[in-house]
């Protein structure tokens, strides 16, 4: 058996509503039942606050989608890393294919937001993966590990080892195509492979997620590979009864 816990994270991106957040959460509640699964909802920085309230009492936790790297300051429009754990946040997305590909995120920007998280108390969910232009020209696995390592790299193994990384190949997102079974297995190998030539209990102790196109049908298959620890999941997280099913299959892992 895996000795890492299972977790199962929602990134809603920039969806909802504060009758979307109360009914939400309301629903999960009920309807996740599993303590086996570490369960975090990352909803926009607008609601977070609210669903941290409407959270209160039980085990599923909340983060950010995203944070500046300063801690305050002349940076209008804004979210800090200390202000998403002053509302209670206790995680941060780093890296997401949407920061990287909408607003320019590099590796060195994504090191600094991920250290920037440690600062705040905040366990950084670094994101990688490649686009199909770079898996088609067989360049996948030295895309994934050069923005793995360029984080990694940078700071100490105890700091790296409180973070999580999601593997989520770029074509996979929002698209309805998954990676099988195999492929995903496949990376999170590579994954553990390169994250244990730094540290070898870092790479035994580090959870890796798979994200992209995750949904309550596949998550079974994906979740039994022997390097996959959960799922990041988008689309499907909008739904309780969806995402609860995921958690479901993240637990009969
Ligand atoms: C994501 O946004 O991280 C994601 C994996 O999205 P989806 O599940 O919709 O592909």
């Amino acid at each position: 058996m895996s000795p890492r816990r299972p977790l199962v994270a929602g990134n809603w991106k920039m969806n909802g509503s504060a009758e979307f957040v109360q009914n939400f959460a309301a629903e999960l509640v009920d309807r996740v039942v599993e303590d086996a699964v570490s369960v975090i909802v990352f909803p926009p920085a607008a609601y977070l606050g609210t669903l941290v309230r409407a959270l209160e009492g039980c085990a599923i936790e909340v983060g950010g989608q995203n944070a500046h790297t300063e801690a305050a300051g002349a940076f209008t429009g804004e979210v800090a890393p200390e202000m998403v754990a002053d509302l209670g946040g206790r995680w941060l997305l780093v890296g997401h294919s949407e920061r990287r590909q909408y607003f320019g995120e590099t590796d060195d920007l994504i090191a600094d937001k991920f250290a920037a998280a440690l600062r705040a108390g905040l366990a950084p969910v670094l994101c990688v993966g490649e686009t199909l232009e770079e898996r088609e020209a067989g360049e996948a696995e030295g895309v994934v590990c050069r923005q793995l390592l360029a984080v990694t790299q940078r700071l100490d193994i105890a700091q790296v080892a409180l973070g999580v990384v999601a593997y989520e190949p770029v074509w996979a997102i929002g698209t309805g195509w998954t990676a099988t079974p195999d492929q995903a297995q496949e990376m999170h190998r590579v994954i553990r492979a390169a994250l244990s030539e730094q540290d070898a209990k870092l790479a035994e102790g580090m959870r890796i997620l798979y994200g992209g196109s995750v949904n309550a049908d596949n998550a079974g298959e994906l979740m039994a590979q022997p390097d996959i620890d959960g799922g990041l999941v988008g689309g499907a997280s909008l739904s309780a009864e969806g995402f609860a099913a995921i958690v479901a299959a993240a637990a009969g892992r």
